[in-house]
């Protein structure tokens, strides 16, 4: 199986880290081998267990555990000092602990990847465009900060496989919730931005532009770049721009090697993007 890993964080002896690929795996979809890391309706816990299995053995940390949460789309992010007895709701985990392996289940949102060189403390941090507009990569950099002391000049990020710009269509009203939030939103969507804008702004003339009934134009929509506004998130919290890197694989694009809800209409596998503090310096023997 492949992995995909990033060049600044490989290099950290302490930190075992990746972001999984569609191919192989113990998983079948359509008559394809396909890795998938989470719980889907088409595929049996056990095939899951054995990609998971696969996954620690391919990143040399058989010893470590799995932590993922069950994610809802918020800025829940919850600290761990060791792995729960239940999946808890969140979409955020931290922690210092080693052997704990945090991970990120996706198929189109973003899946961040934090980490304090300095302190050793890891964050991993689910971002879809709901998650995204209540800040979540933020608060969990704040989190960092408040829990372990981290400073953002010693923290690295790394924003994976996700949705790009070219395929992320979204309707009228997540623009206008982005607009409402954030003052620099215009600069994440392409498309008529600025008239959907100012069409949820209560205009007394609205009249003079309306159509016969049956005649409303279709509704206007745009497409939102999900790794710009994160990476602008991760920037306004303090991150030097140098220190996050991101993936410019988008999942819809690639659906041969990642796996996309939207370009797959929901009938796909997910993703894993994961991080945690090896238990011993020296990696594990394969
Ligand atoms: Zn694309």
């Amino acid at each position: 199986m492949q992995i995909l890993e990033c060049g600044a964080l490989a290099k950290i002896h302490w930190l075992a880290h990746g972001f999984t690929l569609r191919p192989g795996g113990a998983s079948v979809l359509d008559g394809q081998r396909v890795f998938n890391l989470g719980r889907t309706d088409w595929d049996t816990r056990e095939n899951v267990l054995a990609n998971r299995k696969t996954l620690l053995a391919a990143l040399s940390a058989k010893k470590m555990e799995i932590v993922s949460q069950r994610q809802f789309h918020s800025a829940l992010a919850r600290v761990f000092d060791a792995p729960p007895e239940e999946p808890l709701k969140g979409d955020a985990a931290l922690t210092r602990a080693p052997g704990l392996l945090l991970a990120v289940l996706t198929a189109d949102c973003v899946p961040i990847l934090l980490v304090d060189t300095k302190r050793r403390a890891v964050a991993a941090v689910h971002a879809g465009w709901r998650g995204t507009l209540k800040r979540v990569a933020e608060k969990t950099l704040g989190k960092m900060r408040m829990t372990f002391g981290s400073r953002p000049r010693d923290v690295l990020a790394v924003l994976g496989p996700a949705i790009g710009r070219c395929c992320y269509r979204v309707g009228p009203e997540v623009a206008q919730a982005f607009n409402s939030q954030f003052a620099q939103a215009k600069d994440w969507f392409d498309g008529p931005f600025d008239r959907i804008v100012a069409d949820d702004t209560p205009n007394p003339l609205q009249w003079l532009n309306m159509h016969p009934p049956g005649h409303q134009p279709p509704p206007p929509f745009v497409y939102l770049d999900l790794l710009a506004a994160n990476r602008w998130q991760l920037v306004n919290a303090g991150l030097p721009a140098r220190s996050i890197f991101a993936s410019d694989l988008c999942t819809a694009c690639r659906k041969d090697i990642l796996f996309s809800h939207r370009a797959e209409f929901g009938k796909t596998g997910r993703l894993m993007g994961v991080i945690g503090i090896r238990l011993s310096a020296k990696k594990e023997p394969r």
